[in-house]
């Protein structure tokens, strides 16, 4: 909560210009008049002996879910992302998979790209993720959203698995979403088959006719081969799963896109996850809340409801949300306001104060305090043999107390994706011989991730053993 200096002021029975000079001395000019944030606040009114308390505000009280009982849940469609090395074939698979299911009397609608697509088969429902490859699959991670109950890998099999094929392996099961492979581009008369499943089997899967759990299908989405082979493994591994939501709530869901549009203006595209989403509902979604003035499904026709795994566009916001924020439908206008002027609040506080992810310096204390049992690294190095060497030594070093986990290895620069799957799985992230290309950098310094640079692999252990015990010295 925000507050003036003069009525901090007055609250403390000093002079607003004693307070405004102090300010000036943080560094934060203001006038009489302004309103400080809370940091501001406690900063001033600690240096004249006083503290400052939060007014309780706690969303949760507002946002808390009714828990569901087992009989007012319903079996949902599962929410499928599709990931893969570039070209081997994401968005022809999506293409195909949009054309092969339309059904008949619907071949005329036109399909909009709204982030998600829906299809309905004999078999049942799926709902696709529109924007393939795992750098949107963990920035919605990274933002608390879990949405993708299953992810489906696409390896070319005239390529085989590549960098960012192993890529999508680690963030997937950084995530711990099932994987099913589609073996693309079989028409090709250098497809092999046989050496996919090879290389898919030494980074862990296995597929089902070697005895392992990995449901392998070979498709052509070009030729539209097997894509209605892989749609019936997807409906079956859902139903492994037992997804289920109650549809007969007031709806909560995620944000899978959203831009400003000329006409329209803030359109997003949410994800419904649990109860019903109907036009006129009031909502909070990320720092904005208001009503929902239309809804419009993936074929862009007006509907009046959507309810769970549904992607919807929806119309009537105060502004423009980011991907992967909650979407929440509350009963009251009011309370709507109060959360989402919470959240803005606390947006302007974070942005002063953050620093809640690990690093090493801090891991000790995180270990003590209980906040986390398990140390997770992404290695990057520029060279294969090196990384063995390493992953091989950090391995070594879990003791009982604490788990040190090597979720995702691989050569070449840091790059955005290895800090936004920093970000979402609170590692660290370990360079050696490498450094993070400008943007990952960026990224790294906005999301909080700490990016170590080593040429020695000695020191990297020593480090991640003197971190572990509290003795690492800052880094600088
Ligand atoms: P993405 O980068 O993973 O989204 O890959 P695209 O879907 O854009 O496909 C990359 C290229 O591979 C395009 O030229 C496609 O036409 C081609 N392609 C995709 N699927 C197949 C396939 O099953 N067979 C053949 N021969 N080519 C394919």
């Amino acid at each position: 909560e925000a507050i003036t200096v003069a009525n901090l002021a007055k609250q403390m029975g000093v002079k607003a210009t004693e307070i405004i000079k102090k300010l000036l001395l943080l560094g934060l000019p203001a006038n009489i008049n302004q309103a400080i944030d809370f940091d501001a606040a406690a900063l001033v009114a600690s240096e004249f002996g006083y503290e400052v308390e939060k007014a309780g505000f706690e969303e949760e009280d507002i946002l808390q879910a009714t828990e569901d009982k087992p009989e007012d849940l319903q079996p949902r469609p599962p929410v499928v992302t599709v990931m893969g090395h570039v070209d081997h074939g994401k968005t022809s698979l999506l293409d195909a998979i949009r054309h092969t299911n339309v059904i008949d009397g619907e071949a005329g609608g036109i399909t909009q790209h709204i982030g998600a697509y829906f299809v309905e088969m004999d078999g049942g429902r799926i709902t696709f993720l529109d924007t393939p490859g795992h750098e949107a699959f963990t920035a919605m991670r990274a933002r608390g959203a879990k949405v993708t109950d299953l992810v489906i890998l696409v390896v070319a099999a005239d390529d085989g698995v590549m960098q960012q094929t192993i890529e999508a392996i680690n963030h997937s099961k950084a995530a711990q979403v099932p994987i099913m492979v589609a073996i693309n581009k079989i028409d090709k008369p250098n497809a092999n088959v046989d050496r996919v499943k090879r290389e898919l089997a030494e980074h862990g899967l296995i597929p089902e006719e070697w005895g392992g759990d990995t449901t392998m299908v070979e498709i052509s989405a070009k030729k539209r081969m097997g894509i209605e082979e892989l749609m019936e493994m997807v409906l079956l591994q859902a139903e492994l799963l037992e997804l289920k939501a109650n549809p007969n709530k007031p709806a909560r869901g995620r944000v899978i896109e959203a831009k400003l549009d000329k006409g329209r203006g803030p359109v997003a595209t949410v994800l419904v996850q649990e109860g019903t989403l109907r036009e006129g509902d009031v909502y909070v979604c990320g720092t904005y809340f208001g009503r929902v003035r239309s809804l419009f499904d993936d074929k862009g026709r007006r509907i009046s409801e959507a309810g769970p795994s549904v992607p919807v566009e929806v119309l009537g916001l105060s502004g423009v949300p980011n991907a992967g924020d909650d979407f929440i439908v509350l009963a009251d206008e009011k309370q709507a306001k109060q959360v989402a002027e919470h959240r803005q609040m606390k947006h302007r506080e974070k942005e002063l104060s953050r620093s809640t992810k690990v690093t090493l310096e801090r891991l000790y204390e995180q270990i003590q305090e209980g906040q986390i049992k398990e140390v997770n690294v992404i290695l990057k190095s520029d060279v294969q043999g090196s990384l063995e060497a390493i992953r091989d030594s950090i391995q070594k070093l879990s003791t009982q107390e604490v788990k040190v986990s090597l979720i995702h290895a691989g050569t070449g620069a840091i790059s955005e994706g290895d800090v936004m799957l920093a970000s979402a799985s609170n590692a660290i992230i370990i360079g050696f011989n490498v450094r993070a290309d400008a943007k990952a950098q960026e990224l790294a310094e906005q999301e909080q991730v700490d990016i170590r640079y080593y040429d020695v692999i000695y020191q990297i252990i020593s480090d991640i053993k003197e971190a572990m015990v509290g003795l690492l010295e800052p880094d600088y």
